[in-house]
């Protein structure tokens, strides 16, 4: 066996610092250890990280609200450069820029070894920070917005209420819905967060700690609600969501900040206007290498016009990865959030 098949640039390196859990609880579980980083095998890529994003989903996962197997290096979103391809993998290549939004978990990592297909190229214009903070968030907003589509149909000029709008994925589908002439009614946990969700493309924004969403959403569309609910605070939105929605109207549960949504009985959906439910997640929208990849060329297209900005409002090493945590789970976080390896 030949020495000279090794690939020279990563002949070196075997090891990588990364934030893991031992067991699921607080943001104290979160360590940053040494781990050992290997070869890309068929269908992998290695990927050494210039930014990382945070995600809520990375707290659920901590939490152990989505259990997954122990011990875990936590992330689902990065971007960076490919520093080794493994055999089959034809779109990527040492060198290129990337981001991605993808399982499993791993991207809290100075460098790991993952599955090529929902890795994407980064455009020039768009730099490592910003690719690390809109592939999860900008390919949820690109299917909510694109894909999750009440039967009767969702045009300009449409009412839709956006919950927690003035978050990572909630300033962005804010921006994105204008472009697409929705009428968005924000809602959000101050008087500061309602401003900058206006700001961002909302027509109407809802301090839901101090107001009474489902009635102030009643008065806005004169009684007859709107065609969709995006609802990623889940336990305590859930019941006032269902009664701003008009008849045949599409209830969207796609994530459970304030808690799961608790079990209800469909048959009460009736009453209430015949009324659609869905809980989506982008894992089942992103199944396949075209697929991401349409996805990502509609975000990269809507970023590089600029009609959606993506706001990065904190940064913290991934060293002070707890601290991150403690930010985002307090409600202190608006806009997405990086780390920097
Ligand atoms: P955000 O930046 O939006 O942060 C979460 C926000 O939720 C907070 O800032 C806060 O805003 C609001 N919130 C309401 N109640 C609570 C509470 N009790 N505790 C903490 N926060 C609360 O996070 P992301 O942009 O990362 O994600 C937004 C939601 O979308 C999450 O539920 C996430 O899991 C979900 N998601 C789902 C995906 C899917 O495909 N299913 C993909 C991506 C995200 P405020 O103070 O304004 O109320």
């Amino acid at each position: 066996m030949s020495t000279a098949s090794t690939p020279s640039n990563s002949a070196a390196i075997t090891t990588t610092l990364a934030v893991q859990i031992q067991q699921p609880g607080g943001p104290e579980q979160m360590a940053l250890v040494s781990l050992p980083v290997g070869e890309p095998g068929p269908g992998q890529v290695r990927i050494a990280h210039h930014a990382i994003g945070l995600n809520y989903i990375d707290v659920y996962q901590r939490t152990g609200l989505y259990p997954l197997p122990l011990p875990l290096t936590l992330g689902m979103e990065g971007a960076g450069v490919v520093e080794a391809v493994g055999e089959g993998v034809t779109h990527l290549a040492v060198g290129d820029r990337v981001a991605y939004a993808a399982n499993p978990p791993g991207s809290y990592s100075q460098r790991r070894v993952m599955p090529a297909m929902n890795v994407c190229r980064l455009p020039d214009g768009i730099s490592f920070e910003t690719g690390a903070a809109m592939m999860l968030k900008g390919l949820t907003a690109q299917y909510l917005l694109k894909r999750c589509r009440p039967t009767e149909g969702l045009e300009a000029g449409d009412f839709v209420l956006f919950h927690a709008a003035a978050g990572g994925v909630g300033l962005i589908v804010c921006q994105w819905a204008k472009a697409l002439g929705l009428r968005l009614i924000a809602t959000a946990g101050s008087d500061e967060k309602c401003r900058l969700a206006i700001e961002n493309g909302a027509e109407f924004a809802i301090n839901y700690r101090t107001e009474n969403f489902t009635a102030r959403v009643k008065d806005i569309t004169a009684g007859q609600g709107v065609k969709v609910v995006y609802d990623g605070v889940g336990k305590d939105t859930w019941d006032g969501s269902l009664d701003c929605l008009r008849p045949f109207g599409l209830m969207v549960s796609f994530g459970n900040a304030s808690g799961p949504v608790p079990a209800f009985a469909p048959g009460m959906l009736g009453p209430k206007g015949s009324l659609y439910v869905t809980r989506q997640t982008l894992f089942s929208h992103i199944t396949s290498r075209e697929r991401t990849q349409a996805m990502a060329d509609e975000l990269f297209a809507v970023v590089q016009s600029g009609a959606v900005n993506i706001r990065i409002d904190q940064r913290f090493a991934l060293a002070d990865v707890q601290a991150a945590h403690r930010s985002l789970e307090a409600r202190q976080t608006t806009g997405c959030t990086v780390l920097l390896p």
